[in-house]
Formats: C-alpha cells, structure tokens, sequence
C-alpha cells in the first residue's frame, strides 16, 4: 500500500500562517518585555458577570442551550442592538449566539460564500479576513486604504473593486488595527455603492462600544441595508471577556436560519457559563464598559500625542484601542522596525504588514495597557528612534 505525501487538504496548505505569531513567540521567550502587542483589553471581566457564570454553574446549568444560544440572552441582544444601534431583530430568529466573533465570520462567510465568489476587504484589516474567505472557497479582493483619508475607505476606491463576481463587502468599524471609525456620513456613502450592486456586507462591529469621538452606527441601521447585512458583534472587547470566546450575529430570518444551519452542526451552541455571563453583562455590566472606555479614551491620549512627539505620525484613531502610526521616519521596513524595538529596547508591537495592503510603514501598539507600561513603553521607543534617525 502507498501512502500520500501529505494528508492536509489544499486549501489549508495555501493559506499563510498569521505574522502576529512571531512577534508573540520571540517575545514569550523574553524577560522585562512590554507588550503592545496583543488585541485585548487589561481589564479582568467585571465581577458581577464573573459572579453570574459562577451561579449559573451552582445551580447546574451545565447542559446545551438551544442552537441559537439562551433565548433570554437574545433577547437582551435584540434590546441592545435596538436602544444602541436603533436595529430591530427577532431574538427567536434573527440572532444567533456564537463562539466569539471569530465563529460569526466563519459561518458567516461559509453561508454566503460560493466557488469562486469575490469578497472585498478593506485594508489594513484584522488579520482573519483574508483566510476565512479563501477557506469558504471565496476570492478575497482587498482594497487599500489610506493614511490621508483616515484610513477610510471611500465610495468610489469601494465601486472600482468590484466586478460581475462580487458577491459581498467586508466592513470593520471601529478598525483592527488603524482604530478608524466609519461614521454615519461615510456608512452613508458605501451603503449607496452596496445597494446600487447589491451586495451582502459583512459587518465587524466587535469594537462598537469603544468609539470614543461619536456614537457609532451600525451600517444595518441605515436606508434598505437591513436585509443585506450580518452584524458581527461580541462581548470580547467592550465587556472584557476574550478568554470566554462569545460573540453573536444579527442578520435577517432568511440569513439567519442558513447560518444556524451551519452552527448547529458545527458548534451545537456556545459555552453556557459563557451565556449566563453575558446576559447579566448587558444586564449590570454596562456601567463598567463605560468605566473602561473613559479609561482607554485618556491613555489614546497620552499615548498617541507622545507618538506624534517622537515623529511617528498618527491620527487620532476613533476606536478601538490601537495606535497605528508611521515608521517613514526611520526609514525601516515594518518587520525591521518591530523585529528590532523588540530586541533593543523590549517592546513588542506588530508590524502593519501583516495587516495587509497599505500596512507596510506603519506599526501597530494597542494602548490597552497601564499607563506605566505605556510611560516606559514610550521613553524606551524614543531612545530607539533616537538611535534609528
Ligand atoms: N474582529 C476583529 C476586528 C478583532 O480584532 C477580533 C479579535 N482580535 C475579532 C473579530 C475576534 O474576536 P472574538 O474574540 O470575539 O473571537
């Protein structure tokens, strides 16, 4: 009997491995390192929320939910997305709760996607983007943004992307990792473009919570886009859960019911603990998210005005909590930049290349961190573009 070369499908073995990884594994492996490397908040979920987790297991809610998740969460999730976002969705069929958001754009995609199907991605852009659609056999088309617009994508770079192909647009509002918030005007503007080749929108809202300069709108809310768009959202960032791996999808029933479809055959359901935690964090734990943000609103501050001091441009993310400036100045590649802080001076950050088009000379710091880290984080980059200039 012969055996094959290699048992892994094609399509796993096209895919690259993620160039965060890297940075993280070199920086394991060091003592005294300041990390402004990782996607997540430093703050430990609220108590309350702990507490309500902890309870739920007391009492021995330790089965299955239903499919779509905790009817009772759903329904704390259509009245959140109604009284934030101004959305109405029937929490019996419109909203699905998933394992984090990441599962949200998988099956999101697997159920819209078909051979060959164009799917454009606005760049740079959180690093799942592109795999997930070439797994669900989908093309990603990706168009790049720029620094002079904010890193906005505009009308009319979204309508030259696409073609007879396209079958769906990726938007992510508040950004990962440029921090940009698509506000109503420019949600206004690309939905016009959507509608006229009508197109599904996958929207990565995961970040809503901590747009700090305006409200943020959901792009579903607006004129006729309701019946076109599935709202990615999640607890992991706003309610500082990320280790409880929650997330959830608003879409309409037809869209909806196809992606339950996936999920339950997948997934079965999300964790119940996890449930029972979110529901008491839309419940009790919207003062804390508020608390957090007025906490991740002054360290962008602080943080981004030393990195303008220090000639590493940047604008004034909106949300999220990445600084994303330029690294022009020191005329290295990003990968150099952020290979060498790392060994110098012992601060870990992610090289914007790995994010895609238009990420090349620019580096990305989360400032998720405390303000001592970033004060030390900030006196030892000066002395490396000191060194570097
Ligand atoms: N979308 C974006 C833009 C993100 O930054 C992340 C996390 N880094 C996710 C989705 C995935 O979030 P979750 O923890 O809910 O899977």
């Amino acid at each position: 009997m012969t055996t094959k070369t290699s048992y892994i499908a094609q399509s796993v073995k096209n895919l690259k491995p993620s160039g965060i990884r890297k940075f993280f594994d070199l920086a394991a492996n060091m003592e005294g390192v300041i990390s402004l490397g990782v996607g997540e908040p430093d703050f430990i979920t609220s108590w309350t929320v702990r507490e309500a987790a902890i309870l739920s297991l007391e009492q021995g809610y330790t089965s299955y939910t239903a499919n779509a998740g905790l009817l009772e969460l759903r329904e704390k999730i259509a009245r959140y997305m109604k009284d934030g976002y101004s959305v109405d969705y029937d929490p019996k069929t419109e909203i699905i709760v998933t394992v984090g958001a990441s599962q949200a754009l998988d099956i999101s995609m697997r159920a819209i996607i078909d051979q060959g199907d164009e799917v454009i991605i606005v760049e740079p852009g959180f690093v799942s983007y592109v795999p997930l659609v070439q797994l669900a056999g989908g093309v990603p088309v990706t168009v790049e943004t720029k620094p002079e617009n904010g890193f906005k994508v505009t009308a009319e770079e979204l309508e030259a992307a696409i073609t007879s192909k396209t079958k769906a647009v990726l938007l992510c509002s508040p950004n990962n990792p440029t921090g940009t918030v698509l506000e109503r005007g420019n949600l206004e503007s690309l939905a016009e473009v959507i509608r006229k080749h009508d197109l599904v929108v996958f929207s990565d809202e995961i970040y809503a919570e901590l747009a700090y300069d305006s409200h943020h709108v959901s792009i579903a809310s607006l004129e006729d886009m309701r019946k076109r768009t599935i709202v990615i959202n999640g607890f992991s960032k706003g309610f500082a859960m990320t280790g409880w791996r929650l997330g959830y999808i608003c879409a309409p029933e037809e869209i909806a019911s196809s992606l339950l479809k996936i999920h339950q055959y997948a997934m079965m359901c999300a964790s119940t603990p996890a449930q029972y935690a979110a529901v008491e964090a839309l419940d009790k734990g919207m003062d804390d998210v508020m608390e957090m943000k007025r906490s991740y609103r002054h360290r962008r501050h602080y943080f981004v005005d030393s990195l303008n001091e220090l000639g590493l441009t940047c604008h004034t993310p909106g949300g999220a909590f990445y600084a994303f400036p330029s690294i022009q100045k020191t005329g290295m590649s990003s990968g150099e930049f952020a290979e060498k802080l790392l060994m110098e001076e012992k601060v870990a950050v992610v090289p914007g290349n790995v994010f895609g088009k238009g990420g090349e000379g620019f580096i990305r710091c989360s400032y998720a961190s405390s303000m001592e880290q970033l004060q030390e984080a900030v006196k030892r980059m000066k002395r490396f573009v000191e060194n570097h200039s």
